[in-house]
Formats: C-alpha cells, structure tokens, sequence
C-alpha cells in the first residue's frame, strides 16, 4: 500500500524532486512464484515489492511493467510510498526532470526463481519450512525470457544481474544464462554459490573480471561447517574456492569510461554470523586465514535472518563488538570488509553501538 511520508515528499523542495531507487527505475526480480521490483528486506518495509503474483515463466508484457514503474514515480512524487520501501536505503531524492529522463528499460536483475540446492544450510529458508518447498512443482525457465529481453534491447548493461536460488549451478540453464549474459558483455554479474560443484563459466566470469562468485562457507573448520550446511563438503569448496581464486586478474578493468571492476576481489567467500554456532573469533580467524591462503582478498559478511529478527529490537552490545572484532581482522589480513545489507542497516542505526562505522549507503 502507498502511504503519505513527509520526510519523503520533495515536491516542496526549491527545486522539486522526488525518491526513487534504481530498483523502482529498472528492476526486476524473478522469484519461484512470483515477479517482484527488488530483492532487498534488510530494512523496516522489507522490500521484494510485488510486480506479479503466480508467475511461473509466462511472457511478460513489458508495456504492463513499465506502466507500473511509472504509477510508481508518479505516487513517489507526491510523497506516497509504498510500504516495503520505507527506510529503505536504496532510496535516493534527485531532482523530478532527472528521473523522468530515464528510458524505460531493465538494468538490475535478480535471478531467484528455483530453490534446489547441494547444501542443507541450518538457516535456509527451504530447510526450515520443507512443507513450502516439499511439493513438486517444475521450475520454470528464465532463459527464454532474458533472451527476448535482449533482442527487443529491454535488458541493458548498467546495472547488475544477481543470482540467489537455489543453488544455482545445478540449475539446468545456469551455463547458458551466465555464457548468454557474458557474451552480450554484461558486468557487474554475481553469483551466490554453496561452491560444492566448480562451474567453468564462473571461472570464465572471473578471468574476464566482470562476474564475482560468493561462495557460501560460514566456518573457519570441516566440523562447524558440517553443523551448519549439513553436508560433509568442507574441503571440496576449499579446494573450489581456491580454483576461483586463481583466475582473478590481478588489476583493475575498465567495464565503461567511467566504471572499474577490482579483478582481485572476483571471488570471495561468505560467513553468516550464526549466534551460539559459529560466533567465536578462532572460527572467523580461521576463515579469513584459510581465505586468504587461497587468494581471496575479501572479507564479506551477514548475520543469520531468523536471530536477527528475534533480536532486532534489543541488540545486545556483544553482537556489535564481535563484527568489530572481525573487521579488526580483516585490516589485520589486508582485506576487503564488506557487510551485506542487514548489517549494514544494524550498524547504520546504531551508531552509539558501532562508533568505529563509516556508512557506506548515507
Ligand atoms: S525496497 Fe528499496 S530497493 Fe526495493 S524498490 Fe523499494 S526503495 Fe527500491
Ligand atoms: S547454500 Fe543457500 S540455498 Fe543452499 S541450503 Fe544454503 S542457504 Fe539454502
């Protein structure tokens, strides 16, 4: 629902302006059942605002779609939100004529729409609610509609094509989206993986520096990854892990005039904070270590969903102290710290808990 916000209502301001989000201008989502704008929830309106109910691989009628992105500036304009968008970050006020300037087309993916995997992660959502995911119902395909997005020239480099999933080098179309998007020279394409099975067309991504892969491993050791992914698959993804890392090149590559690609951060890996299960610092210690034993120059990381929303609103100090730990390592191993969305939005409004934070979305 769209509701009146004075603190997001520019019209009055000298020069009028209103908030929009890239999302809002060229986004589209493709869950399991449904088409959605964004794919962001780590803020108070939860995000994933719905374009589509019971999809399940139908042609789009683009025309339909950006109509309703423009029923969206027009509401935005006078200050009427949408209820999933509030507070959140991505929103940003730019003057009227510069976001009525822009051309109706699709930049920012996320591909989602499957949830099979080669892992049993203690806080996925499939493992936590199988009865949701129990039934078979065919996975629809996505190839079809990317490539129709391209011909008509609907889908546009410029923004970023995100995979979810799902596991998605499993997913029987996986090489030929990735080898598709790679040839019509997309960038800034990522892939969340449980890096259980090596892809050669990430590798491929990498070596060209315009795809990062983001392996799943939350464990400095086989024994806690085991308790937490459920699958005995530890060195299997170091090993993979570090064939990714191998084929970062070392410098940064110009994607536009005006945009670079760091190819030394192509592929990471990622540690969900789980409270009680891996919070220790000898566990995160061990990752980093391990991490950058193999060539990997990041540090990235969240925290577990369900702990977070039982805690939200009572963080206790220590949950703030231990990501301050972590980043103290990471400057210790000279990597690259970044915080996924939720954290960032945590420290961000907790400023007297994380005084060291620099926000990195104002
Ligand atoms: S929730 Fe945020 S990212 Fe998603 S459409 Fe709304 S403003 Fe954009
Ligand atoms: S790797 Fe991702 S999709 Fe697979 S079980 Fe873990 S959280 Fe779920």
């Amino acid at each position: 629902m769209f509701r009146y916000h004075a603190e997001y209502d520019g019209s009055k301001c000298d020069h009028p302006s209103y908030y929009s989000c890239p999302w809002i201008q060229h986004g589209l989502v493709f869950f399991r059942y449904k088409l959605a704008t964004c794919c962001y929830c780590g803020h108070v309106g939860g995000g994933h605002t719905l374009v589509k109910d019971d999809y399940r691989g139908e042609p789009i009628n683009w025309e339909h779609i950006f109509k309703q992105k423009k029923t969206f500036n027009r509401l935005y304009k006078k200050g009427l939100i949408h209820d999933n968008c509030v507070n959140c970050p991505f929103l940003e006020l730019l003057y009227n004529e510069t976001w009525d300037r822009e051309e109706n087309y699709i930049s920012n993916v996320y591909i989602s729409h499957w949830t099979e995997c080669n892992s049993k992660c203690i806080y996925c959502y499939a493992t936590q609610h199988p009865e949701e995911f129990s039934y078979k119902t065919k996975n629809y395909s996505v190839l079809p509609i990317i490539k129709e997005m391209l011909e008509k020239n609907i889908l546009r480099r410029g923004g970023n094509v995100h995979f979810g999933g799902g596991e998605p080098t499993i997913l029987p179309e996986f090489e030929d989206l990735i080898r598709l998007l790679l040839n019509y020279k997309f960038y800034d394409l990522r892939v969340h993986t449980s890096g259980i099975k090596y892809s050669p067309i990430l590798e491929r991504g990498i070596r060209e520096g315009r795809l990062r892969v983001i392996v799943s491993v939350d464990a400095g050791c086989p024994e806690t990854f085991k308790k937490i992914k459920q699958v005995d698959a530890y060195n299997i993804v170091r090993e993979n892990v570090r064939k990714y890392a191998a084929a970062q090149i070392h410098k940064r590559i110009a994607l536009t005039p005006h945009l670079y690609m760091d190819g030394e951060i192509c592929a990471g890996t990622k540690f969900i904070i789980i409270p009680g299960i891996n919070d220790t610092e000898e566990e995160v210690e061990n990752w980093i270590r391990a991490d950058v034993e193999s060539g990997v120059h990041t540090t990235i990381i969240d925290l577990e969903e369900n702990w977070f929303k039982a805690h939200e609103d009572n963080l206790p100090q220590s949950i703030f102290d231990f990501i301050y730990k972590i980043k103290l390592l990471s400057d210790k191993y000279h990597t690259h710290f970044e915080l996924y969305e939720r954290l960032e939005n945590m420290l961000k409004n907790n400023p007297d808990k994380a005084p060291w934070y620099v926000p990195y979305h104002k």
